[in-house]
């Protein structure tokens, strides 16, 4: 063990016993280098962020302008921002007119904390209704609606009236009612191991929110920008979502988060009381920047039209592995079905060793996860759908 893994293992918080270790040096496009000069393709996006790719120009550019002016000036919500007010308009010409009016958060964990919470004001209800293996973030309010109980166990006493449905199962619709303030769902389920919605269920799912009254939340901070072949992955039904969460690839690389509704359901976040969500580094300018140059170059360039296209190649290469017993898959998001965990353990060290990244699925052991940049090209696809098949 080097003296920079031992440093690492013992100055930094873990949050597993068994980390990747990759000591990173830089990185650009899809390619991550460690400090020895192995060239890694992430594969993975640094799960599901990096969806323009590391570095991209255009947000290197955006946030080497914006340093130039200012950094963190005030809270979230007091001064007008030239990077936050441009996001917000950005945001709003890719979005419905029923999604106008966007509040920027930290992460994808606080976009869902203060969804719950406008929905709950909004409503004035206090029931939540989640879904069965789904992942909404670690923070308590986010993992009191993230069913998977293993990950809750030890953090109980948590947020009360929540109830877990089963993803597309349509008689569970019938738990909505009007007690219910929310019901918050991955449009397309990532951690339980890519699990997309029924047009059947999504369609029952929006009519019961609609006549009960309870707000629909999608939360789409890993599979919205530009990851399943759509700007947002409710665009591939044709519904739409009283709340959107957004994280991960909103930030080409930077930390960020979003809740967006229309105006009249936010502004209830302002009265009764007053401050009903507040946030010192919500907003950041420079993240702003970063966020609003990667929904240009999402705008710009072809790579969303082209998921589906690329996503198809790769499953065609791999669909050649015999070992591969499921290939679930929306456009560039990738669950990998395995005959056993261990059989996932050892494609992914494998697959390290021959210098390409691939990730493990919270609630789904027997899966492993990709989802590379949606920059990647076809060539590079080839390649990695090659390393995968000897790795397997
Ligand atoms: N929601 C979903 C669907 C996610 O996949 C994640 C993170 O993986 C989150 C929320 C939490 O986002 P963050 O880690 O930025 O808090």
């Amino acid at each position: 063990m080097t003296s920079r893994t031992k440093q690492f293992l013992e100055l930094q918080g873990q949050t597993n016993q068994s980390p990747y270790l990759i000591d990173v040096d830089r990185a650009e496009g899809i390619y991550i280098w460690d400090k020895a000069g192995k060239r890694y393709m992430d594969m993975i996006a640094g799960v599901a962020v990096n969806n323009i790719g590391h570095r991209h120009p255009k947000v290197i550019e955006a946030i080497q302008q914006q340093l130039d002016k200012h950094l963190h000036v005030m809270v979230y919500g007091e001064y007008i921002q030239d990077t936050q007010l441009a996001l917000a308009e950005n945001l709003a010409s890719i979005l419905p007119e029923k999604l106008s009016c966007s509040y920027i958060v930290n992460s994808g964990t606080e976009a869902n904390e203060a969804a719950i919470k406008l929905a709950k004001r909004y409503t004035g209800r206090q029931e939540i209704i989640s879904c069965k293996n789904s992942y909404h973030g670690s923070t308590l309010g986010s993992l009191s609606v993230s069913g998977n109980k293993e990950k809750q166990s030890s953090f109980k006493p948590l947020l009360p009236q929540v109830q877990f449905i089963e993803f597309n199962n349509i008689e569970s619709l019938n738990l909505i009612s009007n007690k219910t303030a929310c019901v918050l769902i991955e449009t397309i389920q990532g951690d339980a191991g890519l699990v997309k919605p029924t047009p059947e269920f999504i369609t029952t799912l929006r009519d019961k929110c609609t006549a009960t009254g309870a707000l629909l939340i999608f939360d789409e901070v890993q599979v919205g920008m530009g990851r399943t072949g759509k700007m947002f992955a409710f665009e591939h039904y044709t519904i739409i979502p009283d709340i959107l969460t957004l994280g991960k690839g909103l930030g080409g690389g930077m930390p960020i988060g979003a809740f967006i509704s229309s105006k009249e359901i936010m502004h209830s976040l302002t009265y009764n009381p007053m401050l009903g969500h507040i946030t010192t580094f919500g907003g950041h300018p420079i993240n702003c920047a970063a966020a609003n140059a990667c929904i240009n170059v999402l705008k710009e360039e072809n790579w969303i039209a082209e998921a589906e296209q690329k996503g198809q190649l790769l499953e065609n290469i791999l669909s050649q592995a015999s070992d591969i017993k499921e290939i679930r898959r929306a456009g560039l998001f990738f669950a990998v079905e395995m005959e056993s965990t261990e059989k996932v353990a050892q494609v992914v060290t494998n697959c390290l060793e021959k210098g390409l990244i691939g990730f493990w699925f919270l609630s789904t052991p027997t899966a492993f996860r990709l989802s590379p940049p949606l920059s990647i090209t076809e060539e590079e696809i080839k390649i990695a759908g090659e390393i995968i098949i000897s790795s397997i």
